[in-house]
């Protein structure tokens, strides 16, 4: 336990500052401004893809004036399959969204897997797939569609805080870091 909490602070003490929390609350508002223009008099259902939006879908809902729902899914892989293989779904009805308009809301575009999938769930069902993320990377993904409203796009190195973890650590840090070598 101990030598946990030293690595820990071994590993924060190496992270720089690559988004500040100030720089992402003016972007929020410029997606926030969008998002609310483009469903004016509409309520789309806004997905968190869980854990590491939480604190990104938190923020942006307080800045849009437009009425909207909120629902979590959890992307997993399981039997051991690569992440990339199989992904299933938690904490999702996939019937809730017949007809809706739906804003997807991710933390992080890396390959770009796990919005596909869960994109591809969608598509068929709802009336409309939105997507905002926070991060792309733009070198990894490889996308067959738009992401609707991109945060900032960052180089591939892994990023942690803002809900971003490294072994579920870190996500309560208030910026973007850089500085973990995985
Ligand atoms: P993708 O399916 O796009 O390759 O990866 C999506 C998920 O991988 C993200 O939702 C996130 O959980 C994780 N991920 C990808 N890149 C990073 C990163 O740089 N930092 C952290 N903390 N997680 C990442």
């Amino acid at each position: 336990m101990l030598q946990d909490l030293k690595m820990n602070q071994i590993l924060k003490n190496n992270l720089t500052k690559v988004i500040s929390l100030g720089a992402i609350n003016k972007r929020l508002a410029e997606i926030a401004y969008d998002i609310n223009n483009r469903y004016f008099s509409k309520s789309p259902l806004c997905i968190g893809v869980l854990n590491g939006s939480f604190i990104f879908l938190a923020d942006l809902v307080r800045c849009l004036d437009i009425d909207v729902e909120i629902s979590f899914i959890k992307a997993r892989s399981y039997n051991g399959k690569q992440k990339s293989d199989i992904i299933k779904f938690d904490f999702f009805d996939f019937d809730n969204i017949k007809g809706r308009d739906i804003i997807i809301i991710e933390d992080i575009v890396d390959t770009g897997d796990t919005v596909t999938k869960i994109r591809n769930k969608m598509i068929n069902k709802a009336n409309s797939v939105a997507i905002v993320a926070l991060l792309l990377k733009p070198n990894k993904a490889k996308l067959n569609f738009e992401i609707d409203w991109v945060g900032f796009e960052i180089s591939d190195e892994f990023v942690v805080g803002y809900g971003l973890d490294y072994n579920q650590k870190f996500r309560n840090l208030k910026g973007i870091y850089q500085g973990i070598e995985i």
